[in-house]
């Protein structure tokens, strides 16, 4: 054998499982066909993370003048800040390049496919492994009659190139990747539609916390159409007219400049020979695995979004650690929450069950809230809109779920994460001393309220 195991794949799943794998020992190659750490770090979570920012700083600029500082009108330099983004990418996945380096990893670069089920064909080469890690990621779906032509249609990799701000910018989709779009043009000043489908953004978000990002994205002039469907679109002098339809069957016509359509990714599991060498691949591509991340055939793993959703760079590092682990002998298996962040102007992130999932779960539910309207740190920082909300078993005061919608969200659920993974109660929550002033307090709050004992709102028990 050429290896003791080949990672195919170098997004955050593969670059994570090939660099523990040789770490613990193993002779370790990874294939990769495109751009050294995939999607996340070339097209997806690294670069619409450097044009939020922008986003975001820009917001701050325009409301700077309620407290007394003007800025006057800003300038835009897309050049420049689309070779600043392009820096950011440059310097992360050479980064990946030196950690391979450090940790002699090989880093092969083609296409792999398997030939028999201890060989690859990458190229002209044959490479043969006693295990395989299958992290090949996944792709942007789209929807009939909106093909993309990289100009008007655009996916989130077309999105992502800023050569011009379009007037009007439609976002098909209205989970993580619509609206972090849909908030990076707001703040560059297109005038922005969001249509989604089902009746809330975010389905999969707790309701309350889904209805409290609405209502601030909305408020910040970004239109959202929901239970809507874009039904057809053409090309007319004045742009790109769609027609969507309500649920009543009512059509309306949006003109737009560009379209986004982010209905969602469909994972790499077809095409690569899986199937032949007798590894089940399921009806929409994706690779099934037991908690140890493997296959049905034990010595080809598979992790991140070809494994299963949620497609999370976090969830498919995870994923790859212990995948990697268990191929080199470690008694491992992959067991722990996946936070979920949408990276918008308030951030919206949760950890865990939402109300709706607790109840179904049959849980006698004993949940708090807590509006950031009350937060004093919120206040200093120009911050209206926002909200944490706790969800806790009544019976044993274990923490099920939290939800909060907050600037810096993203950061502050961490604190959650780890209180669920240590088994904490809404009690330690609450009787845990938060800085002041912090917007980390909301959870404190929030747990405080549960338990019918807030000091900054009503205690109002649900
Ligand atoms: C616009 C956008 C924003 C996102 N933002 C976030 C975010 O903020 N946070 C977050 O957690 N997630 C985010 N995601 C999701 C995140 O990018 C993915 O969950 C993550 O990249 C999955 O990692 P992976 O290792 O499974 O696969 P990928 O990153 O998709 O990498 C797979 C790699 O495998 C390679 N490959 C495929 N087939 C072969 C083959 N046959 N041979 C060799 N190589 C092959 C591909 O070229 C690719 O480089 C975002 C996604 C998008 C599109």
């Amino acid at each position: 054998m050429d290896y003791d195991l080949i990672v195919i794949g170098s997004g955050p799943g593969g670059y994570h499982a090939a660099i523990r794998a040789a770490q613990l020992g193993l002779e370790v190659a990874c294939v990769e066909k495109g751009d050294v750490g995939g999607v996340c770090l070339n097209v997806g979570c690294i670069p619409t993370k450097a044009l939020l920012h922008v986003a975001h700083t820009l917001e701050e600029g325009k409301h700077a003048s309620d407290y007394g500082v003007s800025f006057g009108e800003p300038t835009l330099d897309l050049k420049a800040l689309e070779a600043w983004k392009a820096g950011i990418v440059k310097k992360l996945t050479g980064g990946v390049r030196q950690l391979f380096k450090g940790a002699k990893v090989e880093l092969v670069e083609g296409e792999a496919r398997f030939t028999d089920a201890h060989t690859l064909q990458v190229g002209d080469r044959k490479l043969s492994a006693k295990a395989f890690i299958v992290a090949t990621g996944s792709r942007p779906i789209s929807i009939p009659g909106f093909e993309i032509d990289g100009d008007r249609i655009v996916d989130s990799t077309g999105a992502l190139l800023l050569s011009e701000v379009p007037k009007r910018f439609l976002a098909l989709g209205g989970s993580a990747i619509g609206l972090e779009f849909a908030d990076v043009y707001a703040a560059l000043g297109s005038e922005v539609t969001v249509v989604e489908l089902l009746d809330r953004i975010v389905p999969t978000a707790d309701a309350d916390a889904g209805k409290a990002l609405h209502q601030a994205l909305a408020k910040r002039g970004i239109t959202i159409k929901t239970g809507t469907k874009a039904v057809s679109q053409k090309k007319t002098k004045a742009g790109t007219e769609v027609t969507v339809e309500g649920k009543d069957g009512k059509r309306d016509k949006i003109v737009v400049d560009k379209v986004l359509v982010a209905v969602g990714r469909a994972p790499n599991g077809k095409g690569l020979g899986l199937e032949e060498i007798g590894v089940v691949v399921d009806e929409r591509g994706y690779v099934p695995t037991s908690d140890t991340m493997q296959t049905n055939v034990p010595h080809v793993y598979a992790i991140g979004d070809v494994a299963r959703a949620p497609l999370l760079a976090h969830k498919a590092m995870k994923e790859g650690l212990v995948a990697a682990e268990h191929a080199a002998g470690k008694k491992v298996a992959y067991d722990t929450l996946v936070p979920a962040v949408i990276y918008t102007n308030p951030e919206l992130a949760s950890v865990g069950m939402t109300e709706a999932e607790a109840k179904e779960a049959g849980f006698d539910v004993r949940v708090g809230s807590f509006p950031l309207a009350a937060s004093g740190r919120a206040m200093a920082m120009g911050v209206g809109a926002g909200m944490v909300k706790v969800i806790g078993d009544g019976a044993t005061d274990l923490v099920l779920g939290v939800h909060i919608v907050a600037p810096g969200a993203g950061d502050l659920i961490a604190e959650a994460a780890l209180a669920m993974e240590m088994g904490t109660t809404l009690e330690d929550l609450a009787a845990t001393q938060h800085p002041h002033p912090t917007l980390s307090e909301g959870l404190m709050e929030a747990a405080e309220h549960a338990h019918g004992k807030a000091i900054h709102v009503a205690n109002k028990r649900r």
